[in-house]
């Protein structure tokens, strides 16, 4: 009887060593301010950051709206824009 409860506890064991940790997740997150589902992630097309929407700066264009991850990019972007 006591053989059967060992064999058992190995199985067990060998069960929980076999079997890959998946609680931890890879990207640790400090701030879990996210409500809601998956953010959308935006590019700003000057320094190429990648942001998500509800913290970009937005600019309508004629015919996308642009995002930006900064004011000083934003600004850099219109410069640019109208100097070329
Ligand atoms: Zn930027």
């Amino acid at each position: 009887m006591f053989q059967l409860i060992l064999l058992a506890a190995i199985i067990y064991i060998l069960l929980q060593w076999l079997r890959p940790g998946k609680a931890s997740s890879p990207k640790p997150r400090s701030h879990a301010d996210t409500r809601g589902p998956i953010e959308e992630m935006v590019q700003d097309p000057v320094c190429g950051m990648w942001v998500p929407i509800s913290q970009a700066l937005s600019l309508p264009g004629e015919k996308e709206t642009r995002y930006f991850c900064s004011a000083e990019c934003r600004d850099k972007f219109l410069n640019e824009r109208t100097n070329g």
